[in-house]
């Protein structure tokens, strides 16, 4: 299993993984996927509002990195918002922060950071990453998804 040289790093999980406009008709909906970097990317600068020098380092990328990390991201945002598609948020070269906060149960593949709610009673480790075929964690037993 190969791993991507570099990691960024996410201290934040959403509890939602899907948004859809309302009023379009979903049998062929479009869909942005928005990877967990991207999402991270604007939670930090546009929510947060930190300078982009400061997010990149709590991401542990360069300066550059970033912004091309957030420029992706809104040109995925303002896709899905003017074109009317729907938001999927998942995946991504991440790892996790210790401090990872997530207001939802799941199961992460350790690998490419695949996201799925957790399902009771189904011990994540049966789970197999759909992207990879790692098998997957459970989020809160994640300490530093790198090493
Ligand atoms: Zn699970
Ligand atoms: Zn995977």
């Amino acid at each position: 299993m190969t791993r991507p040289r570099f990691r960024r790093r996410i201290g934040w999980l959403p509890r939602l993984d899907y948004f859809r406009p309302d009023g379009v008709d979903v049998s062929n909906i479009e869909e942005v996927v928005l990877t967990l970097d991207e999402l991270e990317a604007l939670r930090l600068a546009d929510l947060e509002g930190l300078y982009q020098e400061e997010a990149a380092k709590r991401m542990n990328v360069s300066r550059q990195t970033f912004g091309r990390i957030i420029e992706e991201a809104h040109r995925k945002v303002a896709d899905a918002i003017v074109n009317g598609k729907a938001i999927r948020i998942t995946g991504g070269p991440v790892e996790f922060d210790e401090n990872l906060v997530s207001a939802f149960d799941y199961c992460v593949c350790p690998n490419c950071g695949y996201i799925k709610p957790h399902e009771r009673g189904k011990p994540c480790r049966f789970e197999v990453c759909p992207k990879c075929g790692s098998h997957m964690v459970r989020q809160v037993n994640i300490k530093k998804g790198g090493e």
